[in-house]
């Protein structure tokens, strides 16, 4: 037997947008049902339901380009989202102190097997494999905080082959940016290389092989992939 060539382990980088810095992920941690429209088309009531978080491996991230269709499923749903990247290490923060976590923002597609995720809904059983699955994180050029203020207002759009199927506005957020990073970072230790996807607005649908998806988020770098 030949003997195991065990490699060295791959940590996604994001660009950073105008410079040649690179951040590399660590975890990605995803808020579910954080724009009320949104909730209200998964059958959710909005309004009584405090942040809650699932996650994706962090090497599931992907720039965009070309992404392979993923097994296992026949409804691949896209949701654009905001997603922030932490800089610096924090527990427990008050959403006060969590704007100082935050390395930059970028645009991310919460890509989700919606399918099976009904299934593990209908059962009580946990949404990783419609979550977690491989290059179920697209995420775009990361902006810095410093060259790009926190997005509280804006646009966010995702077109599929030109035609708009989500546009929302940030501000809509149930749960804004700081609040959730508080919540989130009573639950774990947040670290720089994380990155956390703030929910989508409504709009969700399926995508095919051949569909070419852009999305934006008020004003932040594009990001577009085809599905192959
Ligand atoms: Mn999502």
């Amino acid at each position: 037997m030949p003997a195991f060539v065990i490699p060295e382990p791959r940590r996604p980088v994001l660009a950073v947008h105008g410079t040649d810095a690179l951040f590399p992920v660590r975890r990605v941690y995803c808020v579910g049902r954080n724009y009320a429209a949104h909730a209200r088309e998964m059958g959710a009531d909005p309004d009584r339901e405090p942040p809650f978080f699932f996650s994706k491996p962090g090497d599931a991230v992907v720039p965009g380009g070309q992404i392979p269709y993923p097994p296992a499923t026949a409804d691949l749903h896209h949701e654009v989202e905001l997603v922030v990247a932490i800089g610096r290490t924090g527990t427990a923060v008050t959403a006060a102190d969590a704007p100082g976590l935050i390395y930059g923002f970028a645009v991310g597609v919460d890509l989700t097997r919606r399918d099976l995720q009904a299934v593990a809904k209908k059962g009580g059983k946990p949404w990783d494999m419609a979550k977690g699955f491989d290059n179920s994180a697209p995420v775009g050029a990361l902006v810095p905080l410093d060259a790009f203020p926190m997005p509280e207002a804006g646009p966010i759009t995702l077109d599929v082959n030109g035609q708009r199927r989500q546009t929302g506005d940030v501000s809509d957020m149930i749960w804004p940016v700081p609040d959730m990073l508080a919540h989130l970072s009573a639950l774990v230790t947040l670290e720089p290389g994380d990155l956390v996807f703030t929910g989508t607005p409504d709009g969700v649908g399926s995508i095919n092989r051949g569909d070419l998806v852009q999305a934006e988020v008020a004003g932040l770098p594009l990001l577009a992939f085809t599905m192959v």
